[in-house]
């Protein structure tokens, strides 16, 4: 058997979750696997070659897969749904890896569900290789994620906004599903044993370390926001935009979770939004951090009732965590900017020193402005000015910055490992999509390679948009 599969979230976790199989794809085709995925979680590379096609479309199972789809509820765009669920998503079951982790395997767009509501539990092409190529990039880039081990063609033709397109199922790894959603479902239920019966699941799966006291729920809670607040924090120095931070793409695993409308920045803008539906800008980068709180706040009354027998004793507990919340991203944010700017230890005035720098290269390219201050402290200076149009405020920040690092030798080397070359720029990967969605691969491949090798300097993929490409845009769940 290729995967040994085992059930703990069937058994464990009774009635949260419905029996559901994928739809039978009728022309399974493989069309990317991700070998050193494979490799790396003890799965048998040739094995999966051979029938990847047929597993990872939903054309046939794998020995030992028992699919389900979990429930969940959640606040989107700040409205709660209380039914939501895999829609279009079959857990198969968990396995182990090498290192003893347990991991879910999942297809998602692998059809219709008990929680499909009006949905056709499909996917696009296009979509399910953003999936796998985002999340590649940010496993390479050193961010929690879940993993992309596969895109299978399922020989369908689905339609989307009037358009027939190729439908797909991608093949999704994760330290599990559970989200802020899923504690949600079952408190807005008023089934308290369910919450803590997934709390106890959660901290044995994901918070081991957690002792078995009646503080538990507590630690986890403190667990889940430390987790949270570094992955928001490693967003922001990225870039990165996820754009649909509802509470049922909030992973308690601290992992990001559902690449739908995610792109990352350019130019740096704090209000910089791709998502078409997102009109407020509830999502966009600089509100990221925000989210991250309210998402909590959520989680915090779902786990009310476990943290307290006296409910107003509990309240005021986790209100003292929420308060915190604040603070504690704003630690892990610090730590991430002192190591894209290569500054040892720390120092009070970091803060403002960050924020000025901020402040004095918006509208510059994100990416390759921390790149190129390497280039700065080796002396060579037309490539840093090049990115702004205005280069004063740089001038006046530069000697602040100079004055603040050790060797600048070493400090170029550092800025060199610590800030990537290639991110998934949003034109190529719109250009490798389109590629793929009429049949030709090629772009997408040697994109996927790039955002791979992250510190890499890339003739095609370390540039940014040409002029004409415009304002980007997104679109969520197709
Ligand atoms: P998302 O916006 O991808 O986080 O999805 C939100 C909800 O919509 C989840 O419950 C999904 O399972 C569901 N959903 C998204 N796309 C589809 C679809 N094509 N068919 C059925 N359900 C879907
Ligand atoms: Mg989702």
């Amino acid at each position: 058997m290729v995967f040994q599969f085992q059930h703990s979230y069937m058994t464990d976790l009774p009635d949260t979750w419905l029996r559901a199989q994928p739809d039978r794809a009728p022309d399974p085709r493989l069309i990317v696997l991700n070998e050193a995925l494979a490799h790396q979680l003890g799965l048998d590379p040739v094995a999966l070659q051979l029938h990847g096609a047929a597993w990872f479309s939903g054309a046939e199972l794998p020995e030992g897969a028992d699919p389900i789809a979990l429930a969940y509820a959640g606040h989107q765009f700040g409205g709660f749904s209380p039914s939501l669920g895999d829609g279009r998503a079959h857990l198969l079951g968990e396995f182990r890896g090498p290192d003893g982790r347990l991991w879910d395997l999942q297809l998602k767009g692998s059809g219709r569900t008990p929680f499909s509501r009006g949905g056709d539990g499909k996917a696009a092409l296009g979509p399910m290789l953003r999936e796998y190529l985002i999340s590649e990039a940010m496993a390479a880039l050193n961010v929690p994620t879940t993993r992309s081990l596969a895109v299978a063609l399922t020989g369908e033709q689905i339609g989307r906004d009037g358009r027939l397109l190729p439908g797909a199922v991608l093949a999704r790894v994760a330290a599990s599903h559970i989200r802020v959603g899923t504690f949600q479902f079952f408190a807005s239920r008023q089934e308290g044993d369910k919450v803590r019966a997934l709390a106890d699941y959660a901290i044995a799966r994901h918070y081991p370390e957690i002792p078995a006291t009646s503080e538990r729920y507590l630690a986890f809670f403190d667990q889940v926001a430390q987790r949270q607040a570094a992955l928001i924090a490693a967003w922001m120095g990225l870039g990165f935009v996820h754009g649909v931070m509802n509470t049922d793409n909030m992973a308690i695993s601290g992992e990001t979770i559902d690449y739908g409308p995610c792109a990352f920045i350019e130019t740096y803008a704090p209000g910089t939004v791709f998502s078409s539906i997102d009109r407020q800008g509830r999502y966009a980068l600089a509100n990221q951090p925000l989210i991250l709180a309210w998402n909590l706040a959520r989680l915090a009354e779902c786990l009310l009732p476990l943290i307290d027998e006296d409910q107003e004793a509990g309240v005021a507990i986790l209100n003292q965590r929420l308060e915190g919340i604040a603070g504690l991203y704003q630690r892990e944010w610090l730590a991430v900017m002192r190591r894209k700017l290569a500054l040892s230890g720390e120092d009070a005035a970091d803060a403002a020193l960050i924020q000025d720098l901020l402040t004095a290269m918006t509208g510059a390219d994100w990416t390759l402005t921390f790149r190129r201050l390497a280039l700065w402290l080796e002396g060579d200076h037309t490539p840093l000015r090049a990115l702004f149009e205005d280069f004063s405020l740089m001038e006046a920040w530069l000697p602040r910055w100079q004055n603040r690092l050790g060797d600048h030798a070493q400090a170029a080397s550092r800025l060199r490992t610590e800030n990537p070359a290639v991110i998934p720029r949003n034109h190529r990967v719109e250009e490798a999509l389109s590629a793929a969605t009429a049949g030709d691969m090629a772009p997408f491949m040697q994109l996927l390679q790039a955002v791979q090798n992250p510190l890499q300097e890339h003739p095609l993929y370390s540039l940014p948009a040409p002029q004409g490409f415009g304002a980007y845009v997104t679109f969520c769940g197709t």
